[in-house]
């Protein structure tokens, strides 16, 4: 980042200070998703922002190592105690937050100390990827769902803040106040909601947001998931993005939409344009390694089983809920096995990635699963561990070459970290220790 750059972002932000000031802002939350998926924060006074922006706040690339449960791995590449980075917020994304007075919030992409950016920034990651199909005559648009359940307040364990039934309007009904503040809240940010409702399991919704840049599709998951938080909380209530909040039944998903447009077109729409199939073909044969990515919590693999619409076939089907890849014909390629405990911006890159792998092979589809795959022989799972799915990524050389060595070895450290945590663990205790860490 050069003086003209760092000039430019300090004007850039003198000039929104009064109009934050107007709308009660004292505070700015910047915020990342570490490598184990949990949003970490520094904050600053509203008068600072202009210098913030074109000098960063610091921030110890520690957090690289840093497991869910706030222990610090001894990574290959990462874990020192020496050594400082920079977060600058994108003033593109910065929102006042309906849920929290007195905050603004923006996501902060990670420089070191000249200017340089941190090879392990996530979000960077995410923008190289999205550059890299635009350079190929490609843009994508992308959407996280995102699920959650509603618990009583005042307590670790998981009680359902309601016991309507299953996508039953008596949860509205019963959480009236809650549903509506929440709408209320996304919409006077700016997030363009598609849907809202309650879904299968014990207490849990979904909100799901319109396609978008897919940075800016990842900026959006953080900035719902933490909007449900604060309104959760304001509620006296407790939000759980845990893949897995009690050890039986139906797990949150984070589902990603993707769609791949070429002059404003896109090559879902309609028939399926062999570019979009190699696209899709792509990420369906990364999908082993990719999990390492999107279902990176040891909980994860407890939700991700069969029959419980977690996508847990290493398949393809048109509106198949059972099989990870979902064809919405006609408009976009849903990965279904995808949950919360991911960081959003390394499952754009890694997914991204692998699409793009896909097309500059031209990768086929194989035969969808039209079933329940279940009911087919020798149909294919994905990793059923943690461990499997981080040896799949090691082995992935698009993903790794992605990531680069150092971000590549830094995620099968973590992974590795959060595989001894839970050595002999039964699920209750997995599940228990996750809940309410993402
Ligand atoms: N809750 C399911 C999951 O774990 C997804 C339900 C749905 O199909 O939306 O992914
Ligand atoms: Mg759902």
């Amino acid at each position: 980042m050069d003086t003209a750059e760092r000039d430019h972002r300090q004007a850039q932000a003198t000039a929104l200070l009064d109009g934050l000031a107007d709308r009660d802002v004292v505070a700015v939350a910047i915020t990342w998703i570490d490598h184990s998926g949990i949003a970490r924060v520094k904050s600053i006074p509203l008068d600072k922002l202009p210098r913030v922006a074109a000098h960063g706040v610091g921030a110890s690339p520690v957090f690289d190592a840093f497991l869910l449960d706030d222990t610090i791995v001894a990574g290959r590449h990462s874990g020192s105690p020496v050594g400082d980075l920079r977060l600058h917020p994108d003033l593109a994304r910065l929102t006042v937050l309906a849920g929290q007075p007195g905050w603004a919030w923006a996501p902060a992409d990670r420089y070191d100390q000249r200017g340089e950016p941190h090879p392990q920034d996530e979000r960077g990651l995410a923008r190289t990827m999205a550059d890299r199909l635009a350079v190929h005559g490609y843009e994508v648009r992308a959407g996280f769902e995102v699920e959650w359940v509603v618990g009583q307040g005042g307590t670790d364990d998981f009680r359902p803040a309601t016991t309507g039934p299953a996508y039953g309007h008596i949860r509205q009904v019963e959480l009236s106040d809650y549903c509506a503040d929440l709408i209320a809240a996304l919409v006077e940010q700016d997030v363009d909601v598609l849907q809202f409702h309650p879904e299968y399991a014990a207490g849990q919704f979904e909100v799901s947001t319109a396609p978008e840049d897919p940075v800016h599709a990842a900026d959006t998951a953080v900035l719902v998931r933490e909007t449900i938080r604060a309104i959760t909380i304001r509620h006296g209530l407790r939000a759980s993005f845990s893949p897995k909040v009690v050890a039986d039944g139906v797990g949150n998903g984070g589902h990603l939409h993707v769609s791949l447009w070429r002059d404003g077109k896109s090559l879902f729409e309609g028939h399926l344009h062999p570019d979009a199939e190699a696209f899709a073909a792509g990420v369906l044969r990364h999908l082993p390694g990719l999990c390492a990515i999107g279902c990176p919590s040891v909980a994860s693999y407890l939700r991700l089983i069969p029959s419980h619409w977690a996508g847990a076939y290493a398949a393809w089907g048109v509106e198949n809920r059972e099989t990870a890849l979902r064809l919405v014909e006609g408009r976009d390629l849903e990965v279904k096995c995808f949950d919360l405990s991911a960081n959003p911006y390394l499952v754009v890159a890694a997914t991204l990635a692998a699409g793009l792998a896909g097309i500059v092979d031209g990768a086929r589809l194989p035969d969808q699963i039209t079933v329940n795959p279940v009911q087919v022989d020798n149909a294919q799972r994905l990793p059923q561990s943690l461990e499997d799915a981080v040896r799949a990524f090691e082995d992935d050389e698009v993903l790794t070459e992605a990531f680069g060595v150092e971000f590549a070895a830094t995620i099968a450290d973590v992974r590795r970290g959060e595989i001894a945590r839970f050595a002999g663990a039964t699920a209750e205790e997995i599940t228990d220790a996750t809940r309410w860490r993402h």
